[in-house]
């Protein structure tokens, strides 16, 4: 397991180019209509004109990952840092989940790298939106968000234990949201920065009274 131990900090989202851009807007138009359209008869034309492969929402999906581990900087989940070898359990996360906001499920400002178990036993369909806004640059986040914050105002990923910057509330919800000090990543980051092949009870017990005494 390797770890950053640097706050993986986009200063934009990922780009998209026309043809690529034309597809997004086809899938958003086509798909989720009723969210965003009153008008029916628009709703149906496009409707006609709905004739998008599967395989080229593959091709875009490949492509979205591809450039977010680019612009992050290696296979890294932006929660826990962790570097993910295995692509699969590396996936495109949505920070406004996709069940609830469709029509953002390609917009490239939701879209972040987390490992599997940040995303699927952590983060979930959760809504961590604080005030919406019609303009997605203008809502406000109750987690760190990768474009809309500078990251390194809010966490620290210096050391094994992942700290608060500023005394950011943000930035503490961000670490109990996604557990951010779990015992198996306290204990892999310990490894790699010590260079120690395991951690032993004390060590460990030592590093929980230090949580405790800091972060509660
Ligand atoms: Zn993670």
């Amino acid at each position: 397991m390797k770890f950053k131990f640097a706050a993986i900090n986009p200063q934009t989202k990922v780009k998209m180019y026309n043809k690529e851009r034309k597809l997004i807007r086809k899938l958003n138009t086509s798909r989720n209509h009723k969210l965003w359209s009153p008008n029916k008869d628009l709703v149906d034309s496009i409707k006609k004109l709905d004739k998008v492969r599967s395989s080229d929402i593959t091709e875009l999906k490949k492509t979205i990952k591809k450039r977010l581990i680019a612009l992050h900087g290696g296979q890294y989940c932006f929660f826990c840092n962790k570097e993910i070898e295995n692509m699969r359990l590396l996936h495109i996360e949505h920070i406004l989940p996709k069940a609830n906001y469709s029509y953002l499920t390609f917009s490239t400002i939701n879209l972040t790298l987390a490992c599997d178990v940040c995303n699927m036993d952590y983060k979930k369909q959760k809504i961590y939106l604080r005030n919406a806004n019609s303009n997605y640059r203008g809502c406000t986040f109750s987690i760190v968000h990768p474009y809309l914050d500078n990251v390194d105002d809010h966490l620290d990923y210096s050391g094994f234990i992942v700290g608060v910057n500023n005394q950011s509330i943000k930035g503490a919800n961000t670490i109990n949201e996604f557990k951010l000090n779990r015992e198996e990543l306290l204990k892999a980051r310990i490894i790699e920065l010590f260079f120690i092949k395991e951690v032993d009870g004390d060590l460990l017990d030592l590093v929980r009274d230090t949580l405790t005494n800091n972060y509660n």
